[in-house]
């Protein structure tokens, strides 16, 4: 059988890096390539269902024992357009709190001074990049994790859930749940393997909401614009003025939400300002929104209907609100972590996840820890022993049901 650790360095070799600006699904054709090898892995290994779907999706069953539930495993082929994907030299090295040489040419250090999350790390054998791309462990991490505790199930055999695997492509360009086939898929419910730091579990997630507001205004001779122009730049100005400064990203953490203004434009006649809202609680995000609103008709009023207009958008929601009923997935996602000897920890993302969207499809799915760290950066690295840890807590999960 292969270690978690071999398999992860074979899939980083592959290039899967997702492309924002390509319409098509997969955005990148080159995802294909480790889609169509993980089949041949899956075949190999038994799953004799697994294939790949025209979009790049793989999917895949082990059978387990009737009456007992049937559980999806989710992980994403894509690595984040963040920082360069291709060409990863990953290496293995013991970690014992000393400064970490990531690349002799560049004097590239990987050094707990920067990273203090290192110091948890001492004594075991770290994956790490040569400073010069990501690693990939989010999220090949996940599937390493996935794949290796699917051939312990059907190497040991004996009592054990059905279990539903799930590849997708393009999570990071936030497109991992738009062609995601959940009544072909099939699980009860599943798990998405794309968290961070052992022991975390999420299941709370921002609602978020965009803002669009166009600010009109009059132009003229700046020579001759007594009494007659009306500066869209100004108004623009004067409404984000109007707007709690304390709810910026920059002020905010844990459960605080924010209004973030993301893009700005403008001329004399016309001009534009784009925001993204999120908040845990759905009703205050409602509050944002009323915020603006009140804003525009303040301006509204001051310079006459149809100063400003103002558009808002839900884009997801926390999926805390479907899971909340369901709690039991939680608690056994919890129970099988502290098996395998991890610290379970509650943490609100302050963002979505492919888990959110999949939940309000009706198949509720909680992300799970993969033991990576650093991600979308070129210091991202995983420790090999965090990772076998994740395979136990995923055949606890698949075993203790
Ligand atoms: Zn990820």
């Amino acid at each position: 059988m292969e270690t978690v650790s071999s398999r992860f360095l074979r899939y980083v070799s592959f290039d899967t890096q997702s492309d924002e600006n390509s319409q098509s699904c997969p955005s990148t054709e080159k995802q294909k390539r480790l889609g169509q090898a993980l089949v041949e892995e899956m075949l190999q290994m038994g799953i004799r269902d697994a294939h790949m779907d025209t979009h790049g999706y793989v999917y895949g069953t082990v059978p387990g024992e009737p009456g007992l539930p049937t559980i999806g495993l989710i992980a994403h082929m894509d690595t984040a357009p963040d920082a360069p994907g291709a060409n990863i030299r990953a290496k293995i090295v013991p970690y014992d709190g000393k400064d970490i040489l990531l690349n002799e040419e560049r004097q590239i250090y990987l050094r707990e001074a920067d990273y203090p999350i290192l110091n948890r790390s001492r004594g075991k054998h770290l994956i790490v990049t040569d400073g010069t791309t990501l690693l990939g462990a989010d999220d090949k991490a996940g599937i390493a994790e996935i794949l290796t505790a699917a051939e312990r199930l059907i190497a040991a055999g004996g009592k054990h859930a059905t279990v539903k695997i799930g590849f997708t492509p393009d999570e990071e360009i936030g497109r991992g749940a738009d062609l995601f086939d959940v009544p072909g898929f099939g699980a009860d419910y599943a798990y998405t393997m794309d968290g961070g730091t052992v022991g975390e579990i999420e299941y709370e997630n921002f609602n978020a909401a965009s803002a669009k507001a166009l600010f009109h205004g009059l132009n003229i001779h700046p020579g001759s614009a007594k009494g007659k122009m009306v500066n869209a730049m100004y108004i623009a100005m004067e409404f984000q003025s109007l707007l709690p400064v304390e709810q910026k990203p920059e002020y905010t953490d844990g459960y605080e939400g924010f209004i973030h203004l993301t893009h700005m434009e403008g001329e004399v006649e016309c001009s534009k300002l784009a925001y993204i809202l999120r908040d845990h609680d759905l009703q205050k995000l409602n509050e944002k929104k009323r915020i603006m609103s009140d804003a525009a008709a303040f301006l509204n009023a001051k310079y006459g209907e149809g100063t400003v207009e103002l558009t808002l958008k839900d884009s997801y929601y926390n999926m805390k609100q479907c899971i909340l009923p369901h709690m039991e997935i939680v608690e056994r996602a919890k129970e099988a972590m502290v098996k395998a000897g991890m610290q379970p920890r509650e943490v609100p993302i302050r963002g979505g996840t492919d888990g959110a969207r999949l939940s309000y499809q009706g198949l509720l799915c909680p992300n799970l820890c993969t033991g990576g760290e650093n991600y979308h950066g070129r210091f991202e690295f995983i420790p090999v022993e965090d990772m076998e840890q994740c395979v136990d807590m995923l055949e606890h999960i698949l075993r203790d049901v």
